[in-house]
């Protein structure tokens, strides 16, 4: 059911078996499962996403670290395969996996070897840089898009760097993804170097979870991506030594662009796999339920509308396909292209549920059937790792040609 798939290598076909049988066997029915619980019977240690999903996502050894050692051509084909099959399998977890990754992602990308050892890859891993009063600012730290009356105000979140040391003090968002069960926060700060406050120069730093003066918001309620925990996270006077840093405020900029290439290219995939399964399930139905005396799927209309979601479903996974190898073997990842690729594959991923579920009737509408929850998850998909008008104004700002104009 995956369309037109060209041969695949030994290794990527060895990874889509092995990511394909975790999501089927593991994060949807875990993922449904933790749709229905509370946020705190989430949280509890002895919930399913502690006994059950965490320990055979550990199991598969899938980290940044593994997967680091295949060459950039063999990556950059791989990492979609994967996470197009974590997408199928349930959208929120696949985030949660995503956050996971971002320390020691980021502890390589920018060569610190001795935060990979600190914070080891079996950790729970979050990024947090959007705030209570800067959500889509936080995202653009260049000022690209901000509008020219605009006043950015005191950040909620300052880095005070006083020689080997830094401070941190104020509050992210409640949006962060794994904020409340993380181990170890991939934090994006305002700096100060004693000037004041400074969004656009800022730090990105390791942060570990249990260091004296962090704490936690309550777990937010939600419509979709229930299964991924996201929370507040308060710094008071945290001070930690400045080799937590990551990048200071010379790199800031280019850590945001970083993060944003591989978070909105790891999203293209996953969406892709969450319209996949709507695809499918819509694809299922249409063959068993009878209409009119025959299966709704020989009304012109539902055949109508499966192709659409298949010609959907085909064109996201090749836009992300093909900017995660461009991205990966690149000098310079293009941020439009990653941009391009989350922006399509959340909007395909919520248009092809929305069909789905139409085609499903009266039975899309109810818990009975999974659509719903995939409708709801992909709904989420277009305001997470930046708004898809954000994202489009931004990728639209990055082709610009200035000499042209
Ligand atoms: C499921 C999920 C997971 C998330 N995970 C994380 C995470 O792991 N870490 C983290 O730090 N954050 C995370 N976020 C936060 C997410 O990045 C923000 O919600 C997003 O960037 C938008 O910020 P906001 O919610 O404050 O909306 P706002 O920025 O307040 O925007 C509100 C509306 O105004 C529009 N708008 C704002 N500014 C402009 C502008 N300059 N031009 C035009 N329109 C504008 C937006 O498009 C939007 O429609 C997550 C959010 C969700 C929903």
């Amino acid at each position: 059911m995956t369309g037109a798939e060209p041969p695949l290598s030994d290794t990527e076909t060895a990874f889509q078996d092995m990511a394909h049988a975790f999501a089927r066997d593991v994060m949807r029915p875990v993922g449904e499962k933790l749709d229905r619980m509370t946020q705190d019977e989430i949280l509890k240690k002895d919930s399913i996403y502690y006994t059950e999903f965490r320990p055979k996502y550990l199991a598969l050894e899938i980290n940044p670290v593994t997967l680091g050692e295949l060459p950039p051509a063999e990556l950059g084909k791989v990492l979609p395969i994967i996470m197009e099959e974590f997408g199928w399998g349930d959208g929120g977890l696949s985030v949660t996996i995503g956050a996971c990754q971002l320390p020691p992602l980021l502890a390589l990308m920018f060569g610190k070897q001795h935060l990979l050892q600190r914070f080891p890859v079996d950790l729970i891993g979050c990024w947090a840089i959007t705030e209570p009063d800067h959500g889509s600012d936080s995202l653009d730290p260049s000022k690209q898009i901000f509008h020219p009356q605009g006043k950015y105000g005191r950040p909620n979140c300052v880095a005070r760097i006083d020689g080997n040391k830094v401070i941190l003090n104020g509050q992210k968002s409640a949006w962060v993804s794994n904020g409340p069960i993380a181990d170890v926060c991939v934090l994006y700060s305002a700096a100060d170097r004693g000037n004041g406050p400074d969004p656009e120069n800022g730090v990105v730093m390791l942060v570990p979870m249990n260091a004296k003066g962090v704490s936690r918001g309550k777990f937010i309620d939600k419509l979709g991506q229930r299964p991924l925990p996201q929370g507040e996270i308060f710094f008071d006077n945290v001070e930690l030594s400045a080799d937590h840093i990551i990048a200071g405020p010379e790199e800031f900029q280019r850590a945001v662009y970083a993060i944003h290439c591989e978070a909105n290219g790891q999203m293209g995939a996953i969406w892709t796999g969450s319209a996949r399964a709507s695809f499918e399930i819509a694809w299922k139905y249409a063959h068993e339920r009878k209409q009119g005396g025959v299966p709704i799927y020989r009304h012109q209309s539902v055949a109508k509308s499966l192709f659409h979601m298949y010609r959907k479903v085909e064109a996201s996974r090749a836009l992300v396909r093909r900017v995660a190898l461009y991205n990966m073997t690149s000098p310079m990842p293009s941020l439009q292209s990653a941009m391009a690729t989350k922006v399509t594959a959340t909007q395909t991923a919520f248009e092809v549920a929305s069909d789905a579920l139409q085609m499903l009737g009266g039975n899309g509408n109810t818990r009975e059937y999974p659509i719903e929850k995939i409708l709801r998850d992909a709904r989420a998909s277009m305001i997470e790792d930046g708004c898809n008008e954000i994202l489009s104004i931004k990728g639209g700002y990055q082709m610009m040609d200035p000499d042209l104009l």
